[in-house]
């Protein structure tokens, strides 16, 4: 496994692969846990070599002390990333990214973007959009990988890339969860113990409302959840919203013809949580 921190040595290395080879791309901020792993072993299946990328990237953080404490573990993250047979590691920093000017270029995502996550955290999608686009092009994938975990960033990307017509081809990956149901995520590891306990009330009310909303209209769901919400004081819901599966627009009434899919942020303490369940 080779290990780059600049863009023109990865940029030469994959220059240097053989005509035709298929690269598999994973971009993550690190804190590498099970659920980024799980990536890295589709992507290891489905092409000749695999690149991950390792990069907390500030332009998608709106808040300040969320990017200060993200957790850094770069020596587990490429021990774990070795023992998956990994092939190049891109560990940039910001300033090899950015140079002097750490900031965002603006999107248009078609109105992805104002849904959910871009209505709570101002300027997100337009610094993922930034980061992923100037990684596809150093790292010029065939396939890129992201999980379902971020379904709106999932959705989104693929709207770049459509819109940008590039020809990576992105591979959507299962939520990847704890045996207690809660979604693996790098922020859990900043949890305190008390509220690691109570966090998989998510998936389990999640679990819940996918069953009401098989009898129930969204409205009475939505309210549901929110009164079981009421009822644990150590988790602060900020959003539950029933979403048309493409558009993401929030559901008016039950089309049996549409895909929905259920999604929730949370806060634990100063931890934001996210999830998201198909039903
Ligand atoms: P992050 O490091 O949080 O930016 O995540 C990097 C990639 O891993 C993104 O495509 C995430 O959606 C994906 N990911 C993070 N957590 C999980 C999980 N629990 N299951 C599946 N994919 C995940």
């Amino acid at each position: 496994m080779l290990v780059f921190a600049k863009i023109k040595s990865i940029q030469q290395k994959i220059k240097s692969l053989p005509k035709g080879t298929s690269i598999g791309f994973v971009p993550t901020m690190g804190a590498l846990h099970q659920g980024h792993i799980s990536l890295v072993e589709k992507a290891k299946k489905e092409n000749d070599i695999v690149v991950v990328s390792i990069f907390v990237n500030p332009t998608q953080f709106d808040r300040e002390e969320d990017l200060v404490n993200y957790p850094k573990t770069i020596d587990s993250d490429l021990s774990l990333l070795k023992a998956v047979f990994c092939d190049l590691v891109f560990t940039p920093t910001a300033e090899e990214i950015y140079a002097n000017n750490i900031q965002s270029a603006n999107f248009n995502f078609d109105g992805l973007e104002h849904q959910m996550e871009g209505k709570f955290r101002q300027g997100h999608f337009d610094g993922v959009g930034t980061i992923v686009k100037r990684l596809f092009e150093i790292v010029t994938p065939t396939k890129a990988y992201f999980g379902e975990k971020d379904y709106q960033q999932l959705q989104i990307i693929r709207k770049m890339v459509h819109k940008s017509q590039l020809s990576v081809k992105i591979i959507p990956c299962d939520i990847f969860r704890e045996t207690d149901g809660l979604a693996m995520s790098s922020r859990n590891t900043r949890l305190t113990n008390e509220h690691r306990n109570v966090a998989p009330f998510i998936y389990k009310t999640l679990k819940q409302a996918k069953i009401k909303f098989g009898t129930e209209n969204a409205l009475e769901v939505i309210k549901w959840v929110e009164n079981e919400f009421k009822k644990e004081p150590l988790l602060e819901l900020e959003y539950f919203e029933i979403a048309d599966e493409e558009t993401l627009l929030p559901i008016k009434t039950k089309n049996e013809k549409q895909k929905y899919r259920a999604f929730i942020a949370v806060f634990a303490g100063n931890i934001r949580l996210i999830d998201n369940i198909s039903l």
